[in-house]
């Protein structure tokens, strides 16, 4: 039976089920980002939460995948910090010290990150389980045959068990970004990040993606910030999202409450050129 304390922990409103989710695992504070003279990120503050689902739309140049690859360490802000799970991204604290990220600091925080792009990058000279299992066994330390065996169980969940032992030419776009998914999560990140995990596919290969997209969505505490140009699937995946135009997140809320009652004028007019043209 249910204590008392654990139904009232049960939370009623979106609001109280952040509250209680405790601390963010990603935070952005104050970032900014500019190549050259020009400032692509302004002044961005973003909270996810921990298995928290939160889609990222607008329009082509708004810094989408900028505000990505940052997380991914793949880019590092002009100003202000990141966190992922309590740790500065850019910066090791020592003795209350803020002192430049060393590589060996970035590859600790960067563990707790996956990343599927729009173009898959698989090895091609692995097998798809040897592209699976190549970060288990030389980032992660697993032996061989533990790899093997998570390797397969990840690949069947996204339904390309009878591909293990072929290599990424024999398969198809859709298929190869299934492995490039299996090989991000079987890592157990706290946070997965795909931008525009679907662009590159041919539109009858989309639906078997975003179907594993939402099956992982819908098991796990894994947060995600999700870039997408597909709003149906926002609309049904997505705790939060985020609408960024400019370098800023100019509106953030609901699906219901971004696509049924968008404030901002620039939100009503990229949904409204979307709708017409569907881009
Ligand atoms: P989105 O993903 O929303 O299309 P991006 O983050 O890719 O936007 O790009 C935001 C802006 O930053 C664009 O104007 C783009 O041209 C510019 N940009 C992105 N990466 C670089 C880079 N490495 N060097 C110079 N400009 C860049
Ligand atoms: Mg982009």
């Amino acid at each position: 039976m249910r204590t008392a304390e654990a139904t009232e922990a049960v939370p009623q409103s979106r609001e109280q089920h952040l509250t209680l989710k405790g601390l963010p695992i990603v935070k952005y504070r104050a970032v900014s980002k500019s190549f050259g003279s020009t400032q692509v990120l302004k002044d961005i503050h973003l909270d996810i939460f921990s298995g928290e689902k939160v889609a990222v739309i607008g329009p082509s140049g708004s810094g989408k995948t900028t505000l990505a690859r940052m997380l991914m360490t793949l880019e590092r802000p002009t100003s202000g910090t990141i966190e992922v799970n309590g740790e500065l991204l850019w910066h090791r604290e020592v003795k209350g010290q803020w002192l430049p990220a060393n590589e060996k600091h970035l590859h600790k925080v960067r563990s707790s990150i996956g990343m599927v792009f729009q173009h898959f990058n698989l090895f091609p000279h692995m097998t798809i389980l040897r592209n699976v299992t190549e970060g288990l066994i030389h980032v992660l330390g697993m032996g061989r045959a533990e790899a093997e065996e998570r390797a397969v169980l990840m690949l069947e969940k996204v339904g390309l068990a009878d591909k293990i032992g072929e290599y990424p030419s024999r398969l198809s776009g859709g298929q190869k970004q299934r492995v490039a998914i299996a090989r991000a999560v079987v890592m157990q990140p706290k946070v997965m990040l795909f931008d525009e995990a679907t662009s590159a596919l041919d539109p009858e290969l989309v639906g078997e993606v975003l179907t594993v997209i939402k099956d992982l969505a819908a098991q796990g505490d894994m947060a995600m910030l999700l870039i997408t140009h597909e709003m149906d699937f926002a609309r049904e995946i997505a705790d939060r999202i985020l609408f960024t135009d400019g370098g800023s997140i100019i509106e953030q809320g609901t699906p219901e409450q971004i696509f049924e009652n968008p404030q901002s004028p620039r939100l009503q007019a990229f949904l409204s050129r979307f709708r017409q043209t569907g881009r």
